[in-house]
Parts: structure tokens; sequence; C-alpha cells
């Protein structure tokens, strides 16, 4: 783990898991997650030390079989004012954002797709909430998550928790693309109002019910309803409202870019 304090306790996590599938190296599963992260962690120090909120690089075990570490860190912070998680999994060169399911995200990252000039992000923004990585039990707390897709070449993908997920595969470009992006975001989230409000303590918000012992939230988008999942015994499940107060990304942000592209 590494935490870059800021003036607020309140914090961005970004996530990757460093094990694979052992008859492999797991180069791109998730080795270059994994680098992806670290290099985040290079550029911040290098560039942004000190923001407004909080950001923290967690490094986790165990993805593969059944998110152990992620599971572990929310049953460990869950309680701490986490504003959003990234995740690097297997991430290519960045090509969108996913917001992961909360609207309030969406304006947020399509001003971040746009600032982006020079690398070909799409100004449409995935909303779906996927559940096979690293954020999902964030997301089963009610903690918005965010995912940079990307562009992997057909033998990355090929290779898919197989033998050859190596090393060879690796591309350095891919690498430096998505840790300028992922730098980026995690800065922007950072200084910018994206003020997703703090997670309320205990009591889910009026659009959640309690059935059974489940939690199902409305989605005021669609009309239509998402099972939270089953409730864990020692942990209260809760759906967050994320405020949202967007103004125009800074022409700071490009400039970070450019000097992230050029390190
Ligand atoms: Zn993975």
């Amino acid at each position: 783990m590494v935490i870059f304090p800021g003036a607020s306790a309140q914090k961005i996590v970004v996530g990757a898991h460093f094990d694979g599938w052992d008859v492999g190296q797991g180069a791109v599963d998730n080795g270059i997650g994994s680098a992806i992260l670290f290099d985040v962690a290079r550029l911040l120090k290098r560039y942004s030390p000190a923001n407004d909120l909080t950001v923290e690089g967690v490094w986790v075990n165990g993805e593969e079989v059944g998110l152990v570490g992620s599971k572990k860190y929310v049953e460990m912070h869950y309680k701490d004012s986490i504003v959003a998680m990234i995740n690097m999994d297997t991430t290519g060169s960045p090509t969108s954002f996913s917001a992961g399911g909360t609207d309030a995200l969406v304006p947020f990252l399509e001003r971040i797709a746009k600032a982006l000039n020079g690398f070909s992000i799409s100004p449409s923004i995935g909303n779906s909430a996927g559940t096979n990585s690293d954020h999902q039990p964030f997301m089963l707390h009610g903690i918005p998550t965010i995912a940079v897709w990307g562009k992997l070449d057909p033998d990355m993908v090929s290779h898919y928790h197989d033998l050859g997920d190596s090393f060879d595969k690796v591309s350095k470009r891919y690498l430096s693309d998505a840790a300028a992006v992922a730098s980026v975001l995690a800065r922007e989230m950072a200084n910018s109002p994206v003020r997703t409000a703090p997670p309320p303590p205990a009591k889910p918000s009026s659009s959640c019910r309690s059935r059974g012992s489940r939690t199902v939230c409305a989605n005021r988008r669609n009309g239509s309803s998402t099972d939270a999942g089953a409730a864990a015994p020692s942990l209260p499940r809760r759906c967050v409202p994320v405020v949202a107060d967007h103004r125009t990304v800074s022409l700071e942000i490009s400039v970070l870019t450019i000097s992230a592209r050029s390190a």
C-alpha cells in the first residue's frame, strides 16, 4: 500500500492484484495492472504528491481465487471515507472509462476523456456494473468504482489464464499510456470538486430497500433495480448517493498528461 495523504481524509483508492494463474507468468493478468499501479505512484510522487483528497494505492493478492485481498481490504477499511475505487486489471492502452453504474461520475469522466488530448479515449462513458474483479467488494459496499478499459493486442487476449501469458506480450507503450491516464484520473478525482459525497454511515438511502437478507437499490436512470447482494453479517451495507459539482477540467490536466507521457 502507498498513501499520499491529502488535506482531507476522504480518499481515492487505486487498486490492482498481483496474483496470476500458476500455469503462466501472469504478465498481462495482472503484471501490467501491477506495473501501472506502481507507475501511478511514481507519477503522483513526482507531479502531484499533495492533493485535496488522500490517494491510496492498494496492491492485493488472491483476486483469481475469489477477490480475497480486495475483500479483506474492504472488510478492514469500509468505515474509511472512500470516494471512489479505480481498478487496474489487465488494463491496456486506454480507450474508454466505465463509471461502474454511478451515474454522477459520467459527466466527470466525459470531461476527463475530452481533456486527454493525444489519447484515443471514447467520449462515450460506459456505465455498467461488472463484478469480476477487485472493484466488486467496493461496489457492494456502495463505493463508486471506475474501470479504465484499454486496447490489448490479440496475443495478449488469446493467452488469458494460460501458459502463454508471458512477459514477451507486454507492451511498454501501452503501459505508459495507461499509467499516464490513470494518474490523471486519480489526480483529478483527488482535486476536482467531483465531490462524491462521503459514504453516509450505515443507513441506506431511500433508493435502497432491504428485502430479507439482501439490499436492492433502485436505478433512477432507467427505473430498474439492482440486487446489491447478500448482506454480510458483520458489515453494514449502504447505497451511496453521489453529489457531483463539476467544473471544467483545467489546462493543468493536459500539462500533466504531456509530462507523464514524456517521463
Ligand atoms: Zn486479473
